[in-house]
């Protein structure tokens, strides 16, 4: 039977909620080839997260790779396992996120199976074979892919998909792997440590562009995402100048967000800023060019200087 493989990803003893439109790929596909939707999770004290993984709904059952080498994620450890388990379920695709774990261990798997492909994928259907499509040229060209390998990768753009529900119940599988080696071992993880959400799990982000013109004013970004317990991400030309760190970048060549409210502040709205914010449920914009680009995917735009608009909305906000 020609099944689906996903993998859950999880960090600090905690799903990443990037997994849940992943199973949700895993949903679909699974559905598309008349086959089970198999979730795994891999790590050494992971059992609460398989259980967790275990309510969504769609899942035929959650294989939890349990070993002390998978303890810190490598792609060295993980791939490999990843594989072997594919092989064991009859998986004819094997998915996680595209993200940056992701595109470390998904090619791993690709070529240990020898299996085509397909990255960002953010659709899927079956007339005779299966078919997915990806954004290319930030988002202004839509291609259509078949994969034509037995086993096929795929990493799923997770903001394309909803989220898995709850509600349902599946086995777990514990598969203990003993003293499984990698080449590679993970000797210490310094996390950037933050109170606020990671940028992808955010269900609010408050970005800033260049036109803050510091990165001292960046700060009235972080009073405002506090309100909403939310993340403060940045254009490329902002981390450029130095205003923002690397990680909040938000684009073609930084993180691809959809939060439920994402409010773009002196960012003009370039194409490669657009393919990284443009699925966000709603769009709130304030720019002193009434002209920018930004407006035109804008659901609420303010033309305002934002030195005076951010703060008199962060007050109106606390009054709430
Ligand atoms: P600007 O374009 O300089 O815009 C600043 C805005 O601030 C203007 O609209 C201005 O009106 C407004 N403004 C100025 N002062 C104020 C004020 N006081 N109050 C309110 N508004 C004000 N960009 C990304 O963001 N992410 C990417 O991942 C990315 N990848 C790229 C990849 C490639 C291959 C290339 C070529 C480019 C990429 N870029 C990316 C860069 C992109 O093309 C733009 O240069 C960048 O997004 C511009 O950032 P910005 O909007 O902050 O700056």
């Amino acid at each position: 039977m020609a099944n689906v493989l996903v993998v859950a990803e999880h960090q600090a003893g905690e799903l990443r909620k990037v997994t849940l439109p992943t199973i949700t790929f895993g949903a679909e596909t699974a559905g598309l080839l008349g086959g089970e939707l198999y979730v795994l999770v891999l790590g050494d004290s992971a059992d609460a997260v398989a259980n967790e993984v275990a309510q969504y709904a769609g899942i035929a059952k959650v294989i939890y790779a349990k070993s002390g080498a998978l303890a810190a994620y490598t792609a060295e450890g993980f791939a490999p396992v990843i594989a072997k388990v594919a092989e064991q379920v009859d998986a004819e695709v094997i998915a996680g996120p595209s993200s940056a774990q992701g595109a470390d261990y998904l090619p791993r798997v690709a070529a240990t199976l020898e299996a085509g492909m397909v990255t960002n994928a953010i659709k899927v259907s079956n007339d005779g074979g299966l078919k997915f499509q990806r954004p290319m040229l930030s988002g202004s060209v839509l291609e259509t892919v078949e994969v034509t390998t037995p086993k096929k990768v795929v990493g799923v753009r997770t903001t394309d998909f909803d989220d898995a529900q709850t509600g349902a119940s599946a086995p777990v599988e514990t598969v203990e792997l003993g003293e499984a080696r990698a080449d590679v071992e993970s000797v210490s993880l310094d996390l950037v440590k933050s109170e606020r959400p990671e940028l992808t799990d955010a269900d609010v982000v408050i970005a800033g562009g260049r036109g803050l013109k510091s990165a001292d004013a960046f700060e009235m970004l972080e009073v405002m995402a506090d309100l909403f317990g939310g993340a403060v991400g940045a254009s490329r030309a902002a981390v450029d100048s130095g205003y923002s760190p690397t990680e909040t970048q938000i684009g073609q060549t930084g993180k691809v967000v959809a939060p439920n409210l994402y409010v773009a502040v002196a960012i003009s709205g370039a194409i490669q800023h657009l393919s990284g914010m443009k699925g966000s449920k709603t769009i709130v914009a304030i720019n002193t060019d009434a002209d920018a680009p930004i407006f035109q995917v804008a659901d609420y735009g303010l033309v305002a200087d934002a030195f005076e608009a951010v703060p008199a909305l962060t007050e109106k906000l606390k009054a709430l």
